[in-house]
């Protein structure tokens, strides 16, 4: 079936969500980025742009290039708020969305027509929906696949919407230079302008057997993308596959009591970082290593993926029930969760979700986070709760 991808990707996203909150700075060349002796641009508004500033640029080069730009710092924790707002319209349109960064992503869109219409239209209203939610812009690229979506993304930037329907993906990249080739490095453009090859159309027009003598087998990747041939799926996952933590113990641990005051703590500093990454995991694993050093694993899949201690410990405890846990010396405990979703994705949870129980374990948790920042992990051991 043939697939609808959108690039998105939030326009010059920092200097914007700056100029946000300080409208004064609106038309002005503002920077965002480390510090004048060591640091480098993070991020230029358009305006700074004008004068040579771009990202990963020293910050000592971007002051002489643009003496009367506005510096600022950056400020991650208030960029991560509004790249939730966003990512959560995202969400709102489909659940197939791979991000790729605090400020850009790939929708899957191909079963979201039926609901929302086709595929530019659902572009045209992600960017209408985020312009008046957030108040910035972001750029689109509509394609049959991610690799010409990316591309799209970028012609008609900022504020652009490019649309690249199936029949005309040929026609789109032919005259494009191949350094808008998304995903291929430096040493590969060199060598595609070595074999004087500078379009989309003269890659396509090298024989294979070239492109393969000159790179391997990345040859046919390249051959392929030419032509704009790119199956990759949006996958909607973390690029991490699991978050745990086990801990080996200086002595044997040979009662069932001791056993799960360390998982709780187990539970609770997994439980604290997943939060802390915004990630729930949906299946929980228990690892044992006996004092033999025979391993065993047991796990459990919940219908519904979690980030609270207390859930991940009481399945935990179920778990212990098929091990040796209390009849065999063990000598390390771990809890991993695997099956990772971003929190944006949980946010489309029905709101009868939200009972008293999991309002009360919400609060609880964010008690529970304040109190590991305060006093670190190492510090809080709920298995005190144990001992009266
Ligand atoms: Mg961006």
């Amino acid at each position: 079936m043939q697939k609808a991808i959108i690039h998105l990707d939030m326009d010059a996203f920092y200097p914007s969500v700056e100029v946000l909150d300080n409208p004064a700075l609106k038309g002005k060349p503002v920077i965002v980025g480390g510090s004048r002796e060591r640091g480098v641009v993070a991020s230029a508004s358009y305006e700074a742009r004008k004068f040579g500033v771009h990202s990963a640029q020293p910050m000592a080069t971007a002051m002489r290039l643009c003496p009367h730009g506005i510096f600022l710092p950056v400020r991650m924790a208030r960029y991560r708020e509004v790249s939730k707002q966003v990512f959560e319209i995202f969400y709102h349109f489909t659940p197939l969305v791979e991000p790729l960064s605090i400020d850009e992503a790939f929708l899957d869109v191909t079963g979201s027509t039926r609901l929302f219409g086709q595929p530019e239209d659902i572009a045209r209203k992600i960017k209408k929906v985020v312009l008046e939610e957030t108040g910035l812009t972001v750029s689109a690229g509509v394609a049959p696949s991610k690799f010409v979506a990316k591309i799209a993304s970028d012609m008609d930037k900022p504020d652009g919407l490019t649309i690249v329907p199936p029949d005309r993906v040929r026609e789109f990249l032919n005259p494009l230079p191949i350094k808008k080739m998304w995903g291929v490095g430096k040493v590969t453009h060199h060598a595609l302008m070595r074999l004087n090859v500078r379009t989309f159309k003269e890659l396509s027009q090298v024989p294979l057997k070239v492109l393969e003598k000159e790179f391997g087998k990345h040859g046919l990747k390249l051959h392929q993308l030419s032509m704009g041939i790119d199956d990759r799926e949006v996958i909607p996952y973390h690029d991490v596959k699991s978050m745990g933590h086990e801990e080996t113990f200086p002595q044997d641990i040979l009662d069932m009591d001791t056993a799960k005051k360390e998982l709780l703590y187990l539970a609770n500093k997994v439980a604290h970082r997943m939060r802390k990454k915004e990630v729930a995991g949906r299946t929980v694993t228990l690892k044992v290593k006996y004092s033999d050093f025979r391993q065993i694993t047991r796990s459990k899949t919940l219908s519904k993926s979690t980030d609270d201690g207390f859930e991940i410990y009481s399945i935990v405890c179920q778990l212990l029930e098929k091990t040796a846990v209390g009849k065999r010396p063990v000598r390390l405990l771990g809890i991993s969760l695997s099956q990772l979703s971003f929190l944006a994705a949980r946010r489309q949870l029905p709101l009868f979700d939200q009972d008293m129980d999991s309002v009360r374990r919400k609060n609880l948790n964010m008690a529970l986070d304040s109190l590991y920042e305060k006093y670190g992990e190492e510090n809080v051991r709920p298995g005190v709760l144990f001992s009266k």
